[in-house]
């Protein structure tokens, strides 16, 4: 028999929404983690496994990876991690496939959770100027920016507290992002009509600064969840 629901918290959006920023400020309110399948990747690809090197081939060229491969890891994650009172996941489902794939992985498990979709929607022009000023912190995978979130002490993570470990994703350059929102637009925009069909979809101004899409996911969240 399963359980009683837990609640798992889709992000959508397209590359440079935030919808990283907003799963950890999400994570720390809902008690939750978060999952990341980019980050996902990009662990595996710093292994430096034939895997990993097939997996750097693929995202520098802006294109989705494989399903199974991201289906598998997003599986380890979630039977290794605490994730019985749900989680948030930040980059998946990224297709129709993907999406299928979630339902019937959700089905495997003893409890029953109940999906929210949000969709942080965001125009192309600050896409691209979001992006090619992004860094994070290799550490612990912060975001930060050059124009509006750089760390309180100059070089030092403002969270895990690493000295000098700043890093610029490779696929961050303004050629593959063109790129990435393409392959956005062609495969991971009908995922939020299916959501939407399916009544779990809630959407936010992306536009907005970091605390005011905050805001605007809280007010949303809390009409149909309690925490
Ligand atoms: P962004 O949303 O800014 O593009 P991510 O870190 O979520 O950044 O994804 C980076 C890259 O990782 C994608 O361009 C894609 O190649 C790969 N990727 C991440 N999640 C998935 C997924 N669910 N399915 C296929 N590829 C993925
Ligand atoms: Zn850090």
């Amino acid at each position: 028999m399963k359980t009683e629901d837990s609640t798992i918290v889709i992000l959508i959006g397209p590359p440079g929404c935030g919808k990283g920023t907003q799963g950890e400020i999400l994570s720390e309110k809902l008690g939750n983690i978060t999952i990341s399948t980019g980050n996902l990747l990009r662990d595996e690809m710093k292994s430096q496994t034939s895997l990993g090197k097939k997996l750097r081939t693929t995202m520098c060229t802006g294109k989705l990876v494989d399903d199974q491969i991201v289906l598998n890891l997003l599986k380890a994650k979630i039977l290794t991690e605490i994730c019985s009172d749900g989680f948030i996941l930040d980059g998946f489902p990224r297709n129709i496939k993907q999406a299928n794939e979630l339902e019937e992985l959700l089905d495997t498990l003893r409890k029953s959770f109940k999906l929210v979709a949000i969709d942080v929607s965001v125009s192309d022009k600050k896409i691209i100027n979001r992006i090619v000023n992004r860094y994070y912190c290799t550490e612990c995978k912060t975001n930060y920016n050059k124009l509006y979130k750089n760390p309180i002490k100059k070089n030092i993570c403002d969270v895990c507290g690493s000295e000098g470990k700043f890093a610029v994703r490779e696929d961050d350059t303004e050629e593959i992002v063109r790129k990435r929102l393409k392959e956005y637009n062609k495969q991971t925009a009908p995922v939020i009509s299916y959501y939407k069909k399916k009544g779990v979809l809630l959407k936010v101004n992306g536009d907005e600064a970091v605390d005011k899409v905050s805001h605007e996911i809280d007010s949303k969240l809390k009409k149909i969840l309690t925490y």
